[in-house]
């Protein structure tokens, strides 16, 4: 795995292996073309001997794996004779052969310290994440939401990230994702596409149903937000008012965690209330609160990950244990 070879000169009969070995030669290509694996000298493709890649197992047990054991700064009677104390039993003809065949571009090997493969620590999780890479599109709404909120590349990053950090909950996680990319079918949606009589919002059946007003401007929301404001988030963090990017997007500070997971289940909240047909009541939504940190604390001591729960929930501890 570690070799640069050809799948061409390997003659292996399991096509499965010789798949494996393609696919592995491709992605290492592609995603990291610098790899040293080019200055290895055993089965690489650029170093034949008689058209052949070659491994000399003598060579490989005394420490020859890269061009520079080669001693590419000695002539080949200097260079033999030091390998030939070191222990090495060849002749001299395999000797120089070998050096003959190594192209010049690889006689002197350039140190790369940004290793992208770690074959002997990578992990499926890091593979997996390379070839995510190969096929990551910008969410389309990224350039509108850079704008609206005025977020640099990094806070932008960080907003798509939030959801990931701050909730484990699939479901929570692509809510947010769906209100960020404007893909959360609200009324004005609906009655778009001819899927309903009237754009107007679930609530005051005033406005126009955006994810805006639906979820900030409108005023059963608002007053759902100030309810949890005065209730949860001043206590959390002596938060005194939200603003539209806020709910949105989330606190972007770092150790805004728990209040990032508090906007994240009011939005859904307030959606699970628009399909229920019922009205936001604060009383409901602390029990939720609650309900989630039993439960999460169950998962914690089942998993033995009391530390992460703590970091997450030890403000919630502090002051609403009582309830
Ligand atoms: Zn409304």
């Amino acid at each position: 795995m570690e070799c640069n070879y050809s799948s061409d000169q390997i003659d292996i009969p399991s096509s499965f292996y010789q798949e494996l070995l393609i696919w592995w030669q491709k992605i290492r290509e592609t995603a990291d073309p610098d790899n040293n694996c080019k200055y290895i000298i055993w089965n690489n493709k650029e170093i034949l001997i008689d058209g052949n890649s070659v491994f000399y197992k003598k060579y490989f047990v005394k420490g020859i794996k890269y061009t520079n054991d080669l001693l590419f700064d000695m002539n080949n009677i200097e260079s033999f004779n030091i390998m030939k104390r070191k222990g090495l039993v060849s002749n001299f003809l395999i000797w120089t052969g070998l050096r003959k065949s190594v192209p010049l571009h690889l006689r002197e090997q350039k140190s790369n310290s940004n290793v992208i493969f770690d074959v002997g620590n990578y992990r499926c999780r890091h593979y997996y994440s390379i070839l995510i890479k190969f096929i990551y599109e910008r969410p389309k709404k990224w350039l509108m939401l850079a704008d609206k909120f005025n977020l640099t590349e990094e806070q932008l990053s960080k907003t798509y990230l939030l959801p990931l950090h701050v909730a484990s909950e699939p479901y929570v996680r692509s809510f947010q994702y769906k209100v960020l990319n404007c893909i959360l079918f609200t009324n004005d949606l609906l009655f778009k596409i001819g899927y309903i009589a009237s754009p107007n919002c679930t609530f005051c059946k005033e406005a126009l149903e955006t994810i805006q007003h639906f979820l900030f401007y409108c005023a059963v929301s608002q007053a759902f937000w100030n309810d949890v404001i005065y209730n949860i988030l001043s206590k959390l963090s002596s938060c005194g008012y939200l603003l539209l990017s806020d709910v949105i997007v989330g606190f972007l500070r770092e150790e805004m965690g728990l209040e990032n997971y508090v906007l994240l289940l009011g939005k859904i909240y307030l959606w699970d209330c628009r399909r229920n047909d019922n009205k936001p009541s604060i009383t409901h939504f602390i029990q939720i609160l609650k309900n989630k940190y039993d439960t999460e604390k169950l998962i914690a001591q089942k998993q033995n990950k009391y530390q992460s729960f703590k970091n997450k929930w030890h403000l919630y501890e502090r002051h609403f244990l009582y309830l």
